[in-house]
């Protein structure tokens, strides 16, 4: 039985909107779409007409980078489209339900609630990393559980958790879709879910062009599922998800010698997430800093608040977590260029402003970033604090965060 079944039975004889581009005519003269003949001031890409809905070059190019056959994909507005298309899909309101982690990206909490399903949480602990316990997160579905959530690596946590996914997807078996946001996986070392697909019809992969390809204004993201999920999605879309200049722009994107640049820029944020990572370690305000296989990394701070109000003071925008499950003064660090994140650092490791801090003490004032690395390595000095957890790259012998 294919996981189709488990799709909303109102929509089984659903008839999709028959766009212009759809019917598949096209001729010399265009009159059949109500557009303009005429192309706007300073218009290019042909815009006075209704992009093609899925336009076969980029099916090519993006089936070729995730070496996936085309009739498994379906492109979108960023994969918060596809998230939200297969909640509808699925989901019978005030019925089912969806599970996910906690803390995890909370836009399958809005999706859900929009479609009108029950969310149920599976927590991660941060004294273990936010382990993934499958049997844990397996009980909390039911015959009504429609899609069960993996980010992986996980937001805001940078937790990888592929090692579950195929015992996962046996389990959920002709009963629910195990959809895997994979946003972050280009930071990490382990290869794509795409590859459960094969052996696991309820298995979707979510990839994106926003992260690691440098193009979240242009709003291209990718569901990879079996064939009949992907032709069900585009059945519910809107006609026309992806702009004509989006659509150049993720082409551009994927021609070789840009394919290159971004292996070289994924690189360096991944050599720069080890060494903020380390740096960050070493300050006396920051109790733990989580191993992360993202362009991102969590630390949890002695006072969260002051660490963002500090940064921000300097102009510098990090993501305040606090507020999910079990993040208490947790803060979200975007791995910047290597001088943003010099940037970064230098500010909390200033003296305190005397306006700032009661103590007045200072959090300790170090080399710049090479030389600070160095320290740490040939130095042997061990940080102030026993601030990285275990399965830290680089980070080896550290203590966890102790348990609470
Ligand atoms: C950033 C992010 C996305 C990407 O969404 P787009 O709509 O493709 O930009 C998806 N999932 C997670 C977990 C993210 O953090």
């Amino acid at each position: 039985m294919s996981l189709l079944a488990r799709t909303r039975p109102d929509l089984a004889a659903f008839q999709p909107y028959v766009s212009a581009r759809k019917t598949g005519l096209d001729g010399r003269i265009r009159l059949n779409a109500n557009e303009s003949p005429w192309a706007g001031d300073g218009a290019t890409f042909g815009t006075n007409r209704y992009p093609d809905p899925q336009p076969a070059l980029l099916r090519a190019r993006l089936a070729a980078l995730y070496g996936v056959p085309e009739s498994r994909l379906w492109i979108g507005r960023g994969s918060d489209e596809p998230i939200d298309l297969l909640l509808r899909a699925f989901c019978r309101a005030g019925r089912d339900n969806i599970v996910a982690t906690a803390p995890t990206f909370g836009m399958y909490r809005i999706g859900a609630q929009v479609q009108g399903a029950a969310y149920r949480a599976h927590s991660l602990p941060a004294a273990q990393n936010f382990a993934l316990d499958p049997e844990r997160l397996l009980a909390l579905t039911d015959a009504d559980t429609k899609i069960v959530f993996v980010c992986s690596p996980n937001n805001p946590t940078g937790t990888l958790h592929h090692a579950a996914l195929g015992f996962l997807a046996e389990r959920l078996a002709g009963r629910a879709l195990l959809l895997v946001d994979e946003a972050y996986i280009e930071f990490a070392e382990v290869p794509s879910a795409t590859a459960l697909i094969d052996r696991h019809d309820n298995v979707a992969v979510l990839r994106t062009l926003s992260k690691a390809h440098a193009l979240a204004g242009a709003r291209i993201g990718t569901l990879i599922a079996r064939e009949e999920i992907a032709a069900f999605v585009a059945r519910l879309a809107a006609p026309y998800p992806l702009p004509s200049p989006c659509v150049a722009l993720a082409l551009e994107a994927l021609q070789p010698a840009a394919l290159e640049h971004t292996r070289r820029r994924i690189a360096m944020l991944i050599a720069e997430r080890t060494r903020v990572a380390r740096e960050l370690a070493t300050l006396a305000d920051v109790r733990t800093i989580w191993p992360s296989s993202a362009n991102f990394v969590l630390a949890r701070f002695g006072d969260g608040e002051a660490a963002l109000s500090r940064a921000l003071a300097a102009g510098i925008v990090l993501r305040d977590v606090s507020a999910q499950d079990g993040l208490d003064d947790c803060l979200r660090i975007t791995i910047g260029a290597p001088e943003e994140n010099d940037a970064l650092i230098d500010t909390l490791f200033a003296p305190s402003p005397p306006t700032a801090s009661s103590s007045g003490e200072r959090a300790g004032v170090r080399g710049r970033g090479v030389n600070r690395l160095q320290d740490f390595g040939a130095a042997g000095t061990p940080p102030p604090h026993p601030t990285l957890s275990p399965g830290f790259a680089g980070g080896e012998g550290k203590t966890a965060e102790p348990s609470p």
